[in-house]
């Protein structure tokens, strides 16, 4: 059934209003610093049904609980430990999620079946906002169709889920841009099961070593512990191939290579550039996505890259690869994801 999607800004009255729906068991769109989400009542199965519907996702990828106080973490588990709780002091809010032993009144629908529930309190004051005025824990993954590029506007989330959901609050540009982190504290050492906005530097100078999901891997094969990493992600329309090398100059080079061979193809290209190397390419686009200097801005800007040049119309996006250091690691994971091929130099 097509829903009449309302637009919404950040005004008190509006994010009451966001509340109210979401009470009502509805589906609202609304800002983090990390990406987009879309919010339900995670309490309430039939509404958390209807995201699964809306975007399209497996259902067997279970979703993150978002909550507006650190408080709110012992109703969704009751083996909350010192460790977690040195995490959630240090991070929240902000861009991790824990993964923790889940309470029964967690329904099936929002964890897959899963005995863990995952939570995460955001730093943004339209998604505290929300969910603070809601009343309840909101369940939220990000609010794009299954399968493409994470918004990180309010206008991506229009693109892919006007007519399917009931409001989008408008609240600009994401800060991060990424995903967040999600940590799996039911292990010991705890593993990090998806790079995102808090580096795994970061979580190390509170928790000690941590260990990384061997399926980051590219070669990885076998059954993943976060059932999100198994699915093809973060694609744009466009074909994606990545290029992965020490050196920048030699990255440069295997573009303008690969741009020569697929213009004389007839193929129409774009390349996401860093930008000091942005003015080297002749391509049909190009999207700078900052300096390799401060990851962060190639961070925020990652999903808006790829949305834009498939706006273009391009038929192959060559991307240029960066260091895995930082926040470097989750903008690496979500272009390897992305990529239908990927050259190593
Ligand atoms: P999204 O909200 O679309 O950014 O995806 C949420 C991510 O968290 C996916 O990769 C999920 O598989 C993962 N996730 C959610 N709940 C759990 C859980 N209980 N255990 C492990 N991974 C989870
Ligand atoms: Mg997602």
């Amino acid at each position: 059934m097509q829903k009449n999607t309302e637009m919404l800004s950040s005004i008190d009255e509006d994010l009451a209003k966001a509340a109210q729906l979401i009470r009502d068991g509805g589906l609202v769109a609304f800002p983090t610093e990390t990406v987009y989400g879309l919010g339900a009542n995670a309490l309430d199965p039939k509404a958390v049904s209807e995201i699964f519907n809306a975007k399209g996702r497996p259902a067997d990828n279970p979703l993150i609980v978002h909550i507006s106080d650190v408080s709110q973490v012992y109703n969704l588990s009751d083996e909350v430990t010192i460790p977690a709780e040195r995490v959630m002091e240090a991070f929240w809010p902000g861009p991790l999620t824990v993964v923790l032993p889940r309470k029964p009144g967690v329904p099936d629908v929002v964890t897959s079946g899963l005995d863990t529930v995952a939570v995460r309190m955001p730093d943004h004051p339209v998604a505290l906002g929300i969910i603070s005025r809601a009343g309840v824990p909101v369940a939220a993954p990000s609010a794009n169709s299954s399968g493409k590029p994470s918004p990180t506007t309010a206008g991506h989330v229009a693109e892919d889920l006007s007519g399917k959901i009931d409001a989008v609050v408008d609240g600009g540009p994401c800060r991060v841009g990424v995903e967040s982190t999600v940590i799996d504290l039911t292990q010991e050492p705890p593993v990090i099961l998806r790079p995102g906005g808090v580096t795994q530097e970061e979580l190390e100078g509170v928790l000690g070593h941590v260990e990384t999901a061997a399926s980051f891997a590219e070669d990885y094969v076998g059954a993943p512990r976060s059932p999100g990493m198994k699915y093809r992600h973060y694609s744009p329309k466009a074909e994606v191939v990545l290029v992965i090398g020490e050196h920048a100059d030699e990255i440069t080079q295997k573009v303008s290579e690969l741009l020569a061979k697929y213009h004389c193809q007839g193929k129409i290209t774009g390349v996401l550039a860093a930008a000091e190397t942005a003015a080297k390419y002749s391509s049909d686009a190009v999207f700078n996505l900052g300096s390799r200097e401060c990851p962060e801005e190639i961070a925020r800007s990652l999903f808006y890259g790829l949305r834009y040049l498939d706006m273009q119309g391009v038929d192959i996006i060559i991307s240029e690869g960066y260091s895995e250091k930082g926040i470097g690691a989750a903008v690496m994971n979500r272009l390897k994801k992305a990529a239908g091929s990927i050259i190593f130099l």
